[in-house]
């Protein structure tokens, strides 16, 4: 066993899993190194509001390395992580190998297309800042685009957003999405008719949220079309192309398709050589190490444990903070000749914002709707945001936005074109056919 101030930690990924486990470490003596991809951490639970124009990126990222300004012994790298020489204890980047003496891998999640990839250009997916401002400008784009052609006098092509997915992040973008659609075209945009715009969330399963308890799902079902939220459960989405999705026979043509459906598991899961379960991710022992190799830990979305009860703990944040920090109890204790403890996931509750006002909640048999899990839901993620100058600055953006509706980021950036659209007209091999569905269904 090395000693404390020669041991070398790698951590791969500073997400919420492996920023945690390095913070915790960091007032050990010893030698940590972050990995990651992206020069920032990135506050997952508030992407839906840069894809929406509320906040602008800087306000929920923060670049890894001036989190870890005051400790010395943590180096952070700008680097992909390939591979890994679990015999020879090396991280393998394109550029070098990384030695260390604990591992710990926090690579997260990205989203998933079923096996079909060639869908990602046609239904972007919310996991990093850069499929956050792709998504804003396509929304955005979609409403110049249908104002352009009303304005020339046209009745412009229906204007609908299509949101596949009902779980929290498919609610949350189809409530949001609902509220610029009715506060932003009504007092900025002259020509678009708003009886032509529609938001669409199609689930596969029976209900919307299915990891909550049915009488939330529910409520929250009951939310979003108050919102004015067309929800279709039971709507299973088999085939995606350029403007367009279709549900078996049903083809909807939409300028804006969002994919809020799968989840799959970092590949570098695999590339450890443990059973990996059918997301990819690495199934762990109860202290989170792999088997075979207990300097070697998984933790957040790329690690499949159960709780006592046999349930998979879920992919959310609180798991991969509470999971960082007992990596880095245990590589502690390790160091100072004690034993290894279990993992144990303190579950806190779950919380889902739907829009302005709405959401749903659940800590323990205690559940909540509407305004209250709404503003519990705001005030517990601005509390976990990194930077005290950010908490303050979303927490001043969305007191403002409550009050005047304004959604301050409305910029588009990069490209004016849609996939399956020219101008404001969907191209020919996306233009309705007679055997498509008419939405919204008040104008057909
Ligand atoms: C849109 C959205 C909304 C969400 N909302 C909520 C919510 O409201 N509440 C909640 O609790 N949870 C929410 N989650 C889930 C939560 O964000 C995740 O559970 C959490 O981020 C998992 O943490 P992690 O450390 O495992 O992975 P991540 O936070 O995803 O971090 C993984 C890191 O690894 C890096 N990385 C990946 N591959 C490599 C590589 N090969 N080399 C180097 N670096 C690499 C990435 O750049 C990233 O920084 C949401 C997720 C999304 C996508």
């Amino acid at each position: 066993m090395p000693s404390k101030s020669t041991t070398q930690v790698v951590i791969v990924g500073g997400g919420f899993g492996g920023l945690n486990a390095a913070r915790s470490l960091a007032r050990e003596s010893v030698r940590i190194t972050i990995v990651d991809r992206k020069n920032h951490h990135t506050f997952q639970p508030l992407l839906y509001q840069v894809a929406t124009a509320g906040l602008s990126p800087g306000e929920i990222a923060a670049p890894i390395r001036s989190v870890f300004r005051g400790n010395k012994n943590v180096v952070c790298l700008l680097e992909e992580v390939q591979d890994f020489d679990l015999e020879r204890r090396v991280v393998k980047t394109g550029e070098q190998e990384l030695p260390y003496d604990y591992l710990i891998v926090a690579a997260g999640a990205t989203h998933a297309y079923f096996g079909h990839d060639q869908w990602e250009p046609y239904a972007p997916g919310l996991k990093t800042i850069e499929d956050a401002l792709e998504i804003r400008r396509r929304v955005l784009l979609a409403f110049e685009l249908a104002e352009r052609q009303a304005a020339s006098g046209a009745s412009h092509e229906p204007l609908n957003f299509v949101v596949v997915g009902a779980g929290p992040t498919g609610v949350e973008l189809a409530g949001t999405l609902a509220e610029i659609t009715h506060h932003v075209l009504a007092h900025e945009f002259r020509s678009i008719d708003p009886s032509r715009t529609c938001i669409l969330l199609l689930e596969g399963g029976p209900r919307v949220l299915p990891a909550y308890p049915e009488d939330l799902s529910y409520s929250a079902e009951e939310q979003l079309r108050r919102l004015g939220v067309d929800v279709r459960t039971n709507a299973l989405v088999t085939w995606v192309e350029p403007g367009a999705v279709r549900m078996g026979e049903t083809r909807i043509v939409a300028p804006v398709i969002l994919w809020a459906a799968g989840v799959a598991a970092s590949p570098l899961g695999k590339k450890l050589g443990a059973a990996c379960d059918r997301a990819g991710r690495v199934l762990v022992q109860p202290d989170l190490s792999i088997p075979g190799h207990p300097e070697v830990f998984v933790i957040g979305d790329l690690a499949a444990l159960q709780d006592d009860q046999g349930k998979m703990l879920p992919g959310v944040a609180p798991v991969a903070i509470q999971e960082g920090r007992q990596v880095a109890e245990t590589i502690r204790r390790e160091l100072e000749g004690k034993s290894r403890e279990n993992f144990k996931y303190w579950d806190k509750g779950s919380l889902a914002t739907i829009g302005r006002a709405a959401g749903v909640a659940q800590f323990g048999k205690i559940h909540i709707s509407g305004f209250i899990a709404w503003l519990a839901w705001l005030f517990i993620h601005i509390f976990f945001l990194i930077g005290f100058r950010n908490r303050i600055l979303v927490l001043i953006q969305w007191a403002w936005s409550y009050v005047t509706y304004e959604r301050g980021a409305r910029l588009i950036t990069g490209s004016t074109t849609l996939p399956g659209w020219s101008g404001g007209h969907p191209t020919q091999s996306t233009a309705s056919s007679d055997a498509d569905e008419r939405v919204p269904t008040s104008s057909g």
